[in-house]
């Protein structure tokens, strides 16, 4: 029988371990993807440094920004989840989560369903199919799934990442509204954020404006559509960069931003920089129990709209499958992705993940098994 090596959680420890599990047979509705790319992603960071919880208990596969070949179809997945004809061997992305369809959250369709990792977190790595996570050699798509065919114009690098980061704004966008014109504040230029940037230009935003600490990834934001940048060295406090931003739009503020730096502190900064009926979107914030002071004041005398946004729905990957291919040569996608490690360095990769968060590199550490 054929194996597959994985990369597993063991308990007490950050260290995972390589194990070999049989390659399963599908089911019926599941698809056997062979690994090519798998991305350290932010969330994973937090999970191994033990702030959220993994997505499976120990022994447990882990992973989730991903892409890979169909090694195996089962009978009832002959077609993409668009209807186009799926075979062995073709590139596919797809959701790495899976909403219920039956909670409240599905009924209403508010995304971000409380049960979408259900069919991973349920069970360990050592219960069939096994490898329900990406630092693996093979994945298992199950049913109700979201998968598509990939565009043979994107390499693996420039796919890898859309999953989870360019899904998660291209979605947050969509829920917040870009109307043509519109000054955006993006707060933080890691992925996300630099995503949103290129996003929010491309849906007709006037002025695009990053907030960071880092030179590089402000750089990085302007060769992603930035048209100003506001840098937390240049400009240390508060108050300064609210007044940045107001001279910037006439006095009145942003009409969106987008908090995608995941500091709670950040976020009455950016409800100050938000116009009298402006948007504010929260996206970055995802470890439970960190505080933050605002004054409620700031969006109910001058009227905003928060709103949060977890997940995406189903039709975001293939749109934006087709924006990268459309866009690939005016923003350097290809710059998301950095070092490059094997499966078996999987420890080593995440040392090295959290080593080049800390020094503010955006690129992420890919496991190429
Ligand atoms: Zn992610
Ligand atoms: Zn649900």
């Amino acid at each position: 029988m054929a194996t597959g090596r994985a990369a597993v959680t063991q308990p007490g420890t950050r260290e995972m371990r390589i194990v070999e599990y049989p390659v399963p047979d599908p089911g019926p509705d599941d698809i056997v993807v062979r690994v090519t790319m798998a991305c350290l992603c932010g969330s994973d960071l937090h999970m191994w440094r033990g702030e959220v919880p993994w997505f499976q208990p120990a022994p447990g596969i882990q992973g989730h920004e991903m892409t890979g070949v169909v090694a195996r179809l089962g009978a009832n997945r002959q077609t993409d989840s668009l209807g186009q004809p799926l075979h062995e061997g073709d590139r596919v992305a797809y959701s790495y989560f899976i909403p219920c369809g039956t909670c409240w959250a599905c009924m209403t369709g508010v995304t971000g369903c409380p049960f979408r990792y259900r069919a991973r977190n349920s069970v360990t790595a050592d219960t069939p199919p096994h490898f329900l996570g990406a630092f693996a050699d093979y994945y298992v798509c199950r049913a109700g799934q979201w998968v598509f065919k990939v565009p043979d114009v994107l390499t693996d690098d420039v796919v890898a990442p859309i999953n989870c980061a360019l899904s998660q704004s291209f979605y947050g966008l969509h829920q917040i509204g870009i109307w043509l014109g519109d000054t955006v504040v993006i707060q933080g230029a890691g992925a996300l954020g630099l995503y949103a940037c290129a996003v929010a230009r491309d849906m007709g935003a006037g002025q695009v404006i990053a907030i960071d600490a880092q030179p590089e990834r402000l750089a990085l934001a302007r060769a992603f559509g930035a048209t100003e940048t506001i840098s937390l060295r240049d400009v240390p406090t508060k108050e300064a960069r609210v007044a940045r931003v107001r001279e910037l739009t006439r006095g009145g503020g942003a009409d969106v931003t987008v908090e995608v730096v995941g500091i709670a502190g950040v976020v009455q900064e950016g409800l100050e920089m938000t116009r009298i009926g402006g948007r504010y979107l929260w996206m970055g914030n995802i470890v439970p129990g960190q505080t933050a002071e605002i004054v409620p004041h700031d969006a109910v005398r001058q009227p905003k709209t928060i709103r949060g946004v977890l997940a995406y729905d189903r039709w975001v990957i293939p749109r934006a499958l087709d924006w990268v291919a459309r866009v690939r040569d005016r923003y350097p996608f290809e710059r998301m992705v950095g070092a490059r490690f094997q499966l078996e360095q999987i420890n080593e990769a995440f040392q090295h993940a959290e080593w080049v968060a800390g020094q503010g590199s955006i690129a992420r550490t890919v496991i190429v098994p």
